[in-house]
């Protein structure tokens, strides 16, 4: 019963995401924004300058330091770049798309 339950909030959780990124991609193209959707996975555990991806890269929740090349800097600003440098692919209207590439770590987005 919690695993069905869990589920359920899963789905409920999904939809009401999916509902805010359809109304968020029209509220753009009315206003000439456009939406990107960008992979998130392991943004935070990959470094923004050598690439490499390590859970060991977090020395705590706010320090990012890199096991590769020391590279070190706020956690969340480590992310912010990796998002914006994965927006950089060309670009697609997110109404009824969903942007699919690979991603560093190799995995993929859960379906949903
Ligand atoms: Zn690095």
């Amino acid at each position: 019963n919690v695993r069905q339950k869990a589920g359920l909030n899963r789905s409920i959780l999904d939809q009401g995401w999916r509902m805010f990124r359809t109304l968020l991609g029209y509220k753009l193209a009315d206003r000439g924004g456009k939406l990107v959707e960008v992979p998130a996975a392991y943004t935070s555990q990959t470094c923004s300058v050598c690439g490499r991806v390590d859970p060991a890269n977090r020395a705590n929740q706010a320090r990012f330091v890199c096991t590769a090349c020391g590279h070190t800097e706020n956690a969340d600003i480590n992310a912010a770049k990796n998002i914006l440098r994965r927006a950089d692919y060309p670009l697609m209207p997110v109404e009824g798309h969903r942007i699919r590439r690979p991603n560093e770590a190799g995995s993929t987005r859960r379906a949903a």
